[in-house]
């Protein structure tokens, strides 16, 4: 039972992978742990419910990993997607910590799976978990709530007092009541990025911010990552990176989750509303490139695209959960995406007359490509003539915001002048931006959340019971 009257040992602010993490872990240290979660139940879980895979370092085959994956190819992976902006520390922390993850986790009633076909091939380095993101949070409440730790939901965290570097208790507001305090001796700040504030995405991105369509929750409006940079928190990562990727444009504007995403970009052309190609579809594996596309729909006019393809690639890839639109000629359809039909037609005539003879095969980088052509298209280009043809329209997505705060290893918060606040602590996409400065690596957002959640909920524990 909720006693807003007693202080607890460890204040949790946050309700998805990385708050879980830290409360159990918090609670089998003895700690008492009260979770205020801002989504109302059904929501609960924040970005965490949508997530299917965390990548793991491990030295032999497992169960659902196949081969080894060991620290220096991890940590090469992250080099090159960050190109070095990452603090070497903290990552190779997550790195490790990753490494039997696996065995904690289950422990805790998450079940994995091996990894899903698909179009970003994971089997090696990230395992899956049964039931995807969803069945991993409701695992973990179960844990949690069987272990004694309370949870109050439709609870928003609207301010922390923090005196000197010490948190000395939260301002919050059950089911939008009147503002009460909690107190607590520690605090966990685990309340996820700021993507789901397009007022804030604006102060970045201008009125473009308005077409953006955020892939996940909407309660991620960064409140708690706002009040900890006013009250002198270290902010860490450029907060104007993060992980976009191109969606389907019609999915909700919030929580539309994963099956909104789109992976024909490699198979089509991608134009823009003036009907004109402007990227490389075929620049590298999707893998390696689904990330930048985000950003680059961002940049067109009124932040929208169309991918077109014809009937020979519509099988290709995993499509999203609108069905594409469908004509038997580019004019026609042009003509139902609201496209200037002369433009279609060009632009898919000038493609088709620069696309040179190859060997197909989606596997490779084959050697399908145009020429004269700009952009060019550099592989799996082929003419698009046999009907039906298909489209899908494209908006940005955005999965979540890099713009933290800075942390120690022990998932301290650090204060200006460098030196870490004595109580309070943060995981997950907070402070996820200590690791990922910059692109992207398939799974690392769960495991950053997992390690320091751990790491958070055991310091924390132990400072509350000095
Ligand atoms: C569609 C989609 C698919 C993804 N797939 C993967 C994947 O397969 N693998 C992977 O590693 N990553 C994936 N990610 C990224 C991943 O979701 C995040 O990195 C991870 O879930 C972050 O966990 P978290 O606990 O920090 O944040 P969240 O799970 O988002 O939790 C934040 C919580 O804080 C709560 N909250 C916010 N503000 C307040 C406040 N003021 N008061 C109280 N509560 C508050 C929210 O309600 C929410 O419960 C995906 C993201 C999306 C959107």
């Amino acid at each position: 039972m909720v006693d807003l009257a007693k202080t607890y040992d460890v204040l949790v602010v946050g309700g998805g992978n990385a708050a879980l993490c830290a409360a159990i872990t918090a609670r089998e240290k003895g700690a008492s742990v009260l979770i205020l979660e801002h989504a109302p139940k059904p929501f609960r879980g924040g970005n965490s419910r949508h997530t299917r895979n965390l990548r793991c370092m491990h030295t032999e085959p497992t169960e659902v990993l196949t081969e080894a994956y060991l620290e220096e190819e991890y940590w090469d992976d992250l080099m090159r997607v960050t190109n070095g902006v990452t603090d070497e520390r903290l990552a190779r922390m997550a790195i490790r910590g990753s490494n039997g993850v696996g065995r904690w986790m289950e422990a805790r009633g998450v079940r994995f799976q091996p990894s899903l076909g698909g179009t970003l091939n994971l089997s090696r380095t990230n395992a899956f978990f049964l039931g995807g993101g969803k069945a991993l949070v409701n695992a973990y409440y179960a844990t949690a709530e069987r272990l004694g730790v309370e949870v109050l939901y439709e609870t928003e965290v609207l301010d922390l007092e923090i005196d000197k570097g010490v948190f000395q208790w939260a301002t919050v507001s059950c089911q939008g009541g009147e503002p009460v305090k909690v107190r607590a001796k520690t605090v966990v700040a685990a309340s996820g990025g700021f993507q789901a504030n397009l007022e804030w995405l604006k102060e970045y991105w201008g009125e473009a911010a308005d077409n953006f369509i955020i892939r996940g929750t909407p309660y991620n409006k960064g409140r708690m990552l706002r009040n900890l940079l006013d009250k002198g928190a270290t902010p860490v990562g450029d907060p104007r990176q993060c992980h976009a990727v191109a969606i389907d444009a019609r999915a909700p504007q919030f929580d539309g989750g994963i099956v909104t995403r789109l992976d024909c970009v490699p198979f089509s052309i991608v134009v823009d509303k003036n009907a004109q190609r402007f990227y490389d579809e075929g620049e590298d594996f999707w893998p390696k490139r689904y990330a930048i596309w985000g950003r680059l729909v961002a940049q067109q006019p009124d932040q929208i695209a169309y991918a077109i393809i014809d009937s020979k690639a519509v099988t290709l890839f995993m499509p999203s959960v609108f069905p594409a639109v469908q004509a038997d000629s580019i004019g026609e359809l042009a003509a139902k995406l609201g496209l200037d039909t002369q433009a279609l037609e060009n632009t898919v005539a000038q493609y088709n007359a620069a696309v040179r003879p190859g060997n197909f095969d989606n596997s490779i980088l084959d050697n399908c490509a145009t020429e004269g052509l700009t952009p060019p298209k550099t592989h799996w280009a082929r003419r698009i003539d046999e009907a039906p043809y298909y489209a899908y329209p494209l908006r940005p997505g955005i999965t979540f915001t890099y713009l933290g705060v800075k942390v120690d290893e022990q998932a301290r918060v650090v204060m200006e002048g460098g030196k870490p606040a004595k109580n309070i602590f943060a995981t997950g996409e907070i402070m996820a931006g200590n690791v990922l400065g910059k692109g992207y690596l398939a799974g690392l957002g769960m495991t950053i959340g997992t390690v320091f959640g751990r790491i958070a909920g055991e310091e924390a524990a132990k400072n509350a019971n000095h």
